[in-house]
């Protein structure tokens, strides 16, 4: 078959599926899980994705061997596209299948991916990420939680911050200090640390939506086993650069994809509430439709090279673009909803308010702006590196 006909074929495949599982006893979980809601209907999403991963719909993108399709980008894409379609629920395992997972398939062991891959795949797993630190944000580097070899195990002192999703994952990937009096990059290891047991506490962390999506995670000599590195000892820092390389990368596209419909759901509130009278909102409705299409353009166009390695400039720029787009959306949506949109009514936050809210951390998380632009200013202007501490 040719390549688009098969896509199409693969179109018709992916929608009907979908159409069948989101009619029956998921019917209900159609639109769920959006930005600020994360913490709605959690288990039956969990129940969602495993019935996703059991029809082998998750990790599309992974190789076959490891329990993937080794799907196109293009079959990513369309996979995308008709998920958002369907209005299925937002990923509870986007860590696990976008972050950890290809980490795993370039850098782990193959004990290691043994031990992990299937489990992400069939989303019995949940994890976390352990990157930031109270003192260690933008400058990664800088991260001071140690892991220390005691009897075959690795104990884990420290503590992490910001770390989404880390009351519900049975494991996080944690960059530690493992080489004492190592300083920034160097002496940094990336270990694998299961979440349920004592050296671990979690305390959330509530955010302006009122709900807690993120943590702070204390490990006091928590322990993993000695097996539990990924990568050499010591080489942690490139490790975890190759997962922000993921982070930035192809993982955003189903959010990005996600988009079209959200743009859809303000313009039919804007139908709703008048606001589609406005010259000026019907001017940012535009303005955000062709911003859509540049991202588009522009993901499209460098996703497929932007899949490991030290993330590149690409995806800085792809951040930056889908990152305020997203925020300014959130900004427009309060617009649309007018004057009733700025008081919380008894039922608590409706899902507009929730956007706009949740949206204000598209800049901040997975790298700031200003980091961004570090990136771009240095790598692909040739400006001087500025003064680090
Ligand atoms: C919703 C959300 C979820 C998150 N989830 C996770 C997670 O699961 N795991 C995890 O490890 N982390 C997570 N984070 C943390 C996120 O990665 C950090 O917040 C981010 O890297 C910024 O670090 P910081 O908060 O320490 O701010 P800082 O690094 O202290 O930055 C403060 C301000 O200074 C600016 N700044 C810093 N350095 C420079 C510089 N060199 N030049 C110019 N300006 C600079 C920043 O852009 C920012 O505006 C999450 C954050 C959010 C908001």
């Amino acid at each position: 078959m040719a390549g688009s006909q098969a896509d199409e074929a693969f179109r018709t495949e992916v929608r009907g599926w979908l159409e069948d599982a989101l009619s029956g006893e998921f019917a209900g979980l159609r639109g769920s899980g959006g930005p600020g809601r994360e913490h709605e209907v959690f288990e039956e999403r969990l129940a969602w994705h495993r019935h996703l991963a059991a029809a082998n719909w998750t990790c599309l993108g992974w190789p076959v061997e490891h329990g993937g399709r080794a799907a196109t980008i293009t079959q990513q894409v369309i996979f995308h596209e008709e998920y958002a379609r369907a209005n299925a629920p937002r990923s509870v395992n986007h860590l696990g299948e976008e972050l950890l997972g290809p980490t795993l398939i370039e850098f782990g062991t193959p004990e290691q991916q043994a031990r992990f891959l299937p489990k992400i795949k069939a989303v019995d797993e949940l994890w976390c990420q352990g990157y930031s630190e109270p003192g260690a944000g933008s400058d990664l580097a800088a991260v001071s939680t140690s892991a220390r070899l005691v009897d075959g195990e690795w104990s884990v002192t420290g503590q992490k911050v910001w770390t989404s999703l880390a009351h519900v994952a049975d494991w996080c990937f944690v960059v530690a200090r493992t080489e004492p009096g190592s300083t920034r990059h160097h002496g940094l290891s990336y270990l694998l640390v299961p979440m349920k047991q004592p050296g671990v506490e979690v305390r959330p962390i509530v955010q302006l939506t009122g709900t807690a999506e993120f943590n702070e995670v204390f490990f006091d000599d928590a322990r993993t086993d000695e097996s539990m590195v990924v990568g050499a000892v010591g080489d942690g820092w490139r490790v975890a650069m190759a997962t922000l390389g993921f982070e930035r990368g192809i993982s955003t596209l189903a959010n990005q994809i996600g988009f079209r419909r959200e743009l859809g759901a303000v313009v039919d509130l804007a139908k709703e509430t008048g606001a589609y009278d406005d010259p000026i909102v019907r001017d940012k409705l535009t303005r955000f439709r062709v911003r859509l299409d540049v991202m588009r353009a522009h993901a499209e166009r460098t996703l497929a090279s932007v899949t490991s390695g030290t993330p590149g400039t690409e995806s800085s720029v792809a951040k930056l673009l889908w990152a305020h787009w997203h925020r300014e959306l959130g900004e427009l949506v309060m617009d649309v909803a007018g004057a009733p949109s700025m008081v919380e009514g008894p039922d608590g936050l409706d899902e507009w308010q929730r956007m706009f809210l949740f949206t204000r951390a598209d800049t901040i998380y997975g790298g700031s702006d200003e980091v961004q632009r570090n990136i771009i200013a240095e790598r692909t202007l040739g400006l001087p590196r500025e003064a680090r501490g």
